[in-house]
């Protein structure tokens, strides 16, 4: 399956050429429910973890009389593989990244982080001779209700260009952009991509972002690695308003409000902040370092 973006509003390259030098490149994952295996790039599917290796715990949770509880097995999030997104910066000798969570909010290596502990695992797939087949099941351990769960999901990647968050551009740079689409009445759909994507920039309407993205440990900058969604798109249909971009062309055929319409929108089923999104960031100098969420 191929699932691709609608056409832009206007195209900076042409259109707004001072916007055109901080083009980026961020990859849409386009998750949708599905069954992946434990070798494949997936969201929420098993993770192809060596049978003898430990599980990641969670050992931060406290009852009310501060006696020590658990620890807990975190959530197999998400799981990208070098084949599939060459574009992640692997270090040497690694061609595998999960990534798992504590569905509870902890306190982040970056002070100003909040949200999920989030643990990244860099691994070479062929170092795992056995896999792992009985993982933790998440509804044993957790409440389904804390809306970090995701659900099992395949990908179906598409490349696009976008351009950064206005905090992230030159001063003034984002409002001679605004005014120029508000005098031609349109929408910025080229900024920040929506959904669950790798790479890229985040869109910080909640906060504003942090003053500083160092990494604790090198003092590097932080760099967008991915971005969790509640939604993937707008809800067209309403007001008159076109359909939004984000919405794939091969999915404008569902009815919205249907729970297949529905699971296309919402494929991760979690809701992310209040109904927002989050990225997690990692060292631009080694993504071993620890890496922080930030919830919007
Ligand atoms: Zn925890
Ligand atoms: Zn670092």
């Amino acid at each position: 399956m191929t699932l691709t973006t609608g056409p832009a509003s206007h195209d900076p390259a042409v259109d707004f050429p001072e916007l055109a030098p901080h083009a980026r490149t961020t990859v849409r994952l386009h998750p949708r429910r599905g069954t992946p295996g434990p070798r494949d790039s997936h969201i929420g599917g098993p993770l192809w973890w060596p049978a003898g290796e430990p599980w990641s715990l969670c050992a931060e949770h406290r009852d009310v009389n501060g006696r020590q509880q658990g620890p807990y097995p975190l959530v197999a999030v998400a799981q990208l593989t070098a084949v599939d997104f060459p574009e992640i910066r692997f270090p040497e000798g690694t061609d595998l990244v999960q990534l798992l969570w504590c569905p509870e909010w902890h306190e982040q290596p970056h002070p100003e982080g909040w949200g999920q502990a989030c643990r990244l695992v860099w691994r070479r797939a062929g170092d795992v001779i056995e896999a792992l087949v009985a993982q933790p099941d998440p509804d044993a351990h957790w409440d389904r209700d804390l809306d970090m769960i995701p659900a099992a999901c395949v990908l179906h990647p598409e490349r696009l260009t976008e351009y950064p968050w206005r905090e992230e551009l030159p001063a003034g740079l984002a409002d001679r952009h605004t005014a120029w689409l508000e005098e031609r009445g349109l929408v910025d759909d080229v900024s920040t991509v929506p959904g669950c994507k790798l790479g890229g920039s985040m869109s910080w309407g909640v906060t504003d972002m942090p003053e500083t993205m160092e990494c604790g440990e090198c003092r590097a900058s932080l760099e967008l690695f991915l971005q969790f969604d509640t939604y993937e798109y707008e809800l067209d249909g309403c007001d008159g308003r076109p359909p939004d971009r984000f919405r794939p062309l091969e999915e404008r055929g569902l009815e919205p409000r249907s729970e297949e319409g529905r699971a296309a929108r919402e494929p991760v089923g979690m809701t992310v902040g209040r109904g927002g999104h989050a990225g997690l960031f990692v060292c631009s100098a080694d993504p071993r370092h620890p890496a922080s969420f930030f919830t919007q």
